[in-house]
């Protein structure tokens, strides 16, 4: 090659490079930040995102949002919702109520519109759901090293105190007989996570994904680099976990960009006692683990707190009666894993031949 020809061939090459290096600068990393407590009994997650560009924010007028602030008022709005919710916590709104013996109890207006919410899918699920299963709820110690049945006697007695329809809310104020308790485990995750939802767009922050102990809230999407428009953002991957397996191992999985997705599983909170598994979900006539051959219900829904209840409610009532009603409900959708290693689920989702579920509600 000629030296004149060999130096228009380098040139050339290295203004392909220094193209390529340029484009290789103009694609903005996105940013992330996460952070995790032990609140509720369980682990929480909270992830923000910030998948735009600087070109987005120019031309939407948008500014740009600080996650580290946002994340810091997510984890800050879950202890205190934990300081409400808590059953066990002295001080919390439900401790007040549980120690009122009748009397009438002033609650933050967000505990009494959490009970409301309770209570009308008591009506809903007729009593499926029993916010005031505690009385039967705290004679079982799923944790325990050296776990036991509870006293058959004291568990009769206690159920006889379980009925929702016996809980007063009136306003702020909260009634419940002497003898009677609430237990939010099965509803407060999934409120709680809307409304760190809520907390987070006020924030600015459209993109992330919330994990309360298996009640996953997502909104936005995803993106490996940084986008020009939302529109650009892919749906998360959420997994769905195979009962019995390790936390890695999947029955499948779901891609959301905007929704929650909650299960109520058997094997979460439970035991083995005489070759018999007993779990956390109960039966609010009998006070016992319900066993109906489900290992799980999982629940698709715009909103956590529907999904939270109704995954405890479906689970209670049944692959049946939970199907039938969870296809009556709008915007809601419902897979049930059964220990035979079957699964039925409503019409608004679909299994590819992987497994993986495509949500599209009606
Ligand atoms: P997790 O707490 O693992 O997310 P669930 O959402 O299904 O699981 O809630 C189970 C919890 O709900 C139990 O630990 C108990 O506190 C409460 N619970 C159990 N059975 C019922 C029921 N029939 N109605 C209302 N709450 C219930
Ligand atoms: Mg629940």
């Amino acid at each position: 090659m000629k030296k004149t020809a060999c130096r228009t061939v380098c040139l050339a090459l290295c203004a392909v490079l220094s193209l390529t290096i340029a484009a290789g600068c103009a694609e903005e990393p996105a940013a992330s930040r996460s952070g995790t407590r032990y609140l509720f009994d369980t682990v929480i997650t909270v992830t923000v995102y910030d998948f735009y560009t600087d070109k987005y924010y120019r031309q939407t007028g948008r500014e740009r949002p600080d996650l580290e602030a946002a994340l810091a008022g997510a984890l800050d709005l879950c202890e205190h919702y934990d300081d409400l919710f808590s059953r066990t916590k002295a001080g919390s709104d439900v401790s007040r109520i549980n120690a009122s013996a009748g009397q009438p109890v002033e609650v933050d207006p967000e505990t009494a519109d959490l009970l409301q919410k309770t209570l009308s899918y008591s009506r809903l699920t007729d009593g499926a759901f029993d916010v005031t299963i505690a009385p039967a709820s705290t004679l079982w110690d799923f944790a325990a090293d050296d776990p036991a049945l509870p006293d058959l006697a004291e568990l009769a007695a206690a159920v006889e105190k379980v009925d929702y329809s016996r809980l007063e809310v009136d306003g702020n104020t909260v009634t419940l007989p002497a003898g009677c308790m609430v237990d939010l485990g099965g509803a407060a995750k999934g409120y709680i996570a809307d409304r760190v939802g809520d907390w987070l767009e006020s924030q600015g922050v459209d993109c992330y994904l919330l994990n309360l102990g298996g009640n996953v809230l997502a909104a936005g999407g995803k993106a490996d680099r940084a986008v020009d428009s939302p529109e650009a953002l892919t749906p998360f991957a959420i997994g769905l976990r195979k009962p019995f397996g390790t936390t890695s191992e999947l029955a499948g999985e779901a891609g959301i960009a905007n929704g929650s997705v909650v299960t109520s599983g058997t094997y979460e909170r439970c035991f083995t006692l005489d070759g018999r598994l007993y779990h956390h979900i109960l039966d609010p006539d009998t006070g016992y683990p319900v066993d109906n051959g489900l290992d799980s219900v999982t629940i698709f829904s715009e909103e956590s707190a529907d999904g939270d209840i109704l995954s405890t409610s479906l689970f209670v009532l049944g692959p049946q009666a939970g199907l039938a009603l969870a296809e009556s409900l709008e915007g809601v959708d419902a897979l049930f894993l059964l220990s035979d290693g079957s699964r039925r689920m409503t019409s608004g989702l679909t299994e590819d031949a992987d497994g993986d579920i495509r949500w599209q509600p009606a």
